[in-house]
């Protein structure tokens, strides 16, 4: 079984996190995203659109990011 996150980067400091929306890979696609969130790590709020979303298949321990 296998999961996928759905995350955005921080432009401020660089991180990941997972935005509140959380769709797949298809429906992101069909989506026009942009989206106003608050960075967990730095509290830096931005909007971000489809391009600075990305999936990360999750498959047992982190790794990476
Ligand atoms: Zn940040």
């Amino acid at each position: 079984m296998t999961a996928e996150t759905l995350l955005v980067r921080c432009a401020v400091c660089g991180r990941a996190f997972a935005p509140p929306l959380q769709v797949d890979r298809a429906t992101l696609e069909a989506l026009v995203v942009s989206n106003r969130y608050e960075c967990p790590h730095c509290g830096s709020v931005a909007v971000y659109v489809k391009a600075d979303h990305f999936h990360r298949l999750e498959v047992g321990r982190e790794r990476g990011v």
